[in-house]
């Protein structure tokens, strides 16, 4: 078929951007810039620096980090084989052995996948090869020969040229993958990132809820001091050694012990004030903090359990999804929103009244740091977090305008996922924003308004004033005036209307006069008024109004 035949024979097709995702344009993507550079400039004052990261990783680190059984990784994540062909194509049966030293060589530089699958695939292929002696053309092939060829194709055939990846649903666990890959637990201590961008839910889309949308979060990470690295006198009790000299044993003090509380509590609430700083300077409205503690792995087992047999003698007067979650997740009811549920659930057992000493003493002076910093929390017993990894600390903030979705910002501590990924022991403490609510709020609120338009309008008429248009707009460009240059002249009714559609705040009217005199005449379009200038009066005219915010 010709190329035109093709053509006319394919309807053309109006294509939508897939359920769950949206375009954002101007004028709203002003608001997004401006909320972002709030968070540049804010997060900053609190010493953050701002770390990039891929879109997507091996489906492997989300399961791992936020927990197989989370709805996040059971359902919810977009999932994909990166590359789906196989190696090939099968060589000829006495080219095997090259075929192989090629497959090691693209395994070690990892060009085939270093998975355990390969390797083992490798290995198969390889001892087959070794075992194989059907090459000799006197001796025909015995059965064992033909068994090795079979192998070696069969375990060609089960390498995977590509690994299981994922977009990310989140983003801590890259930040905890990269600070473990890139050996960051050697930087100054704590380390201190901020992120945006946008992540990949599969859920239901509703207001405030999408399958693509835009967080923007912050994480502290800190490598744990090994008590052996303590201080000496931190250490225990001292002994004189029989050599003399002065060596510590016994316990360590709990000074220490508490002291390191005390801090990781401070560290809390200034990455909980951070956010609340961030939400003041965009004048968020309704802001409400609530915290929680969810204990550790010394104390919420046993809660759990409590829970859980609490949880068994109420059973038949929850609901489904409830009963299913005491098997597997108990904190989980906690969270229901199913008005039929509230009785029970107020009469369950509190963790606040479960928590060990450790956890109850951080708990404490996480509050007490939050009311040194003036922050307003309520505390919420049944605030849990959907991801595995939170200890001690979590927080929710909500904001006004979002109906059911209202809460814009979640948190807590995750001393441990790094270890979980192969890093050092490592504390940990962050939250992620979501972007779309928050910027939902604002505009709720009326917030959300941005100023758009331009500051300039130049109507021009004539060929020596198009030259001197093109000059104009140059300067007050570079002056930081945003223009609109009509790239062809206009009658000066039709480009004042044009102007004022714009929402333009000046017109700037060059005429065959204004060039020859060297007055410019200018417009405000707010009063009609009209004022002439020369070429650098205005631009001092106009910085001086901007100056003034008029
Ligand atoms: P929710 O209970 O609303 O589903 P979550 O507990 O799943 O939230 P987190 O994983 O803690 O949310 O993410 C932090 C923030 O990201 C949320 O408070 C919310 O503002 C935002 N967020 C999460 N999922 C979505 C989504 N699908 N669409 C828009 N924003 C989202
Ligand atoms: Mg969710």
């Amino acid at each position: 078929m010709s190329e035109g035949a093709a053509k006319k024979e394919e309807k053309p097709r109006k294509f939508q951007a897939v359920r769950g995702t949206r375009d954002l344009f101007p004028p709203e993507t002003e608001l997004w810039n401006r909320v972002e550079r709030a968070a540049h400039e804010v997060f900053a004052t609190f010493g953050f620096g701002e770390i990039r990261l891929p879109i997507f990783e091996p489906t492997e680190l989300f399961a791992r980090s936020i927990g197989e059984e989370t709805d996040v990784v059971s359902k919810e994540m977009y999932t994909f084989v990166d590359r789906t062909e196989k190696l090939g194509p099968e060589p000829k049966i006495g080219a095997f052995g090259i075929f192989i030293e090629k497959v090691r060589e693209l395994y070690r530089s990892g060009e085939i996948p270093q998975t355990g699958g390969n390797q083992l695939a490798l290995e198969h292929m390889e001892s087959a090869w070794k075992k194989f002696n059907g090459l000799s053309p006197d001796v025909a092939i015995s059965l064992e020969d033909l068994d090795n060829a079979y192998q070696m194709t069969a375990y060609m055939d089960a390498m995977r040229l590509g690994i299981e990846i994922s977009l990310r649903p989140e983003a801590t666990a890259s930040v905890c993958r990269a600070y473990v890959e890139h050996g960051m637990q050697a930087l100054p201590q704590p380390v201190k990132l901020y992120y945006m961008g946008p992540m990949f839910r599969r859920e239901r889309p509703q207001k405030g809820r999408y399958r693509q949308f835009y967080q923007i979060g912050a994480e502290v990470l800190e490598k744990e001091v090994a008590s052996g690295e303590w201080p000496l006198e931190a250490r225990g009790k001292r002994v004189a050694s029989k050599e003399g000299k002065e060596v510590t044993s016994g316990p360590p003090q709990a000074g220490v012990a508490s002291k390191e509380l005390a801090k990781d509590a401070a560290v809390d609430a200034e990455v909980i004030e951070m956010v609340i700083a961030f939400f003041d300077r965009l004048e968020l409205q309704g802001v409400q903090l609530d915290i929680n503690s969810i204990g550790d792995r010394n104390c919420r087992p046993k809660y759990i359990e409590l829970l859980r047999a609490e949880l068994l003698k109420v059973k038949d007067k929850l609901g489904l999804d409830s009963q299913r979650r005491i098997e597997t997740n108990p904190l989980r009811v906690l969270d229901s929103k199913l008005e039929s549920e509230q009785g029970i659930i107020a009469t369950l057992p509190r963790i606040g009244d479960h928590l060990c000493e450790e956890c109850a003493t951080h708990y404490a002076a996480v509050k007490h740091q939050l009311e040194m910093r003036g922050v307003i929390y309520r505390e919420n017993w049944r605030l849990v977090r959907g991801l595995d990894y939170y200890m001690r600390t979590t927080f929710e903030i909500t904001a006004k305008g979002l109906g059911s979705q209202n809460a814009v910002c979640g948190g807590g501590r995750y001393d441990g996922l790094v270890e979980l990924l192969g890093g050092p022991p490592t504390k940990g403490i962050g939250f992620a924003i979501g972007e779309d609510r928050l910027i939902l709020s604002l505009q709720e609120s009326g917030k959300g308004v941005v100023a758009t338009g331009r500051d300039v309008y130049i109507a021009w008429m004539g060929e020596r004033a198009h030259a001197t248009a093109i000059r104009a707009a140059k300067d007050l460009r570079k002056a930081g005036f945003s223009v609109e240059l009509p790239p062809v002249e206009q009658k000066f009714g039709k480009a004042l209307g044009q102007a004022d559609k714009l929402g333009a705040k000046y017109a700037l009217i060059l005429g065959d006069n204004e060039v020859s005199e060297g007055l410019w005449t200018l417009k405000t379009l707010a009063d009609g008024s009209q004022a002439k200038y020369t070429e650098p009066d205005l631009l001092e005219h106009l910085s001086k109004q901007r100056a003034l915010k008029l």
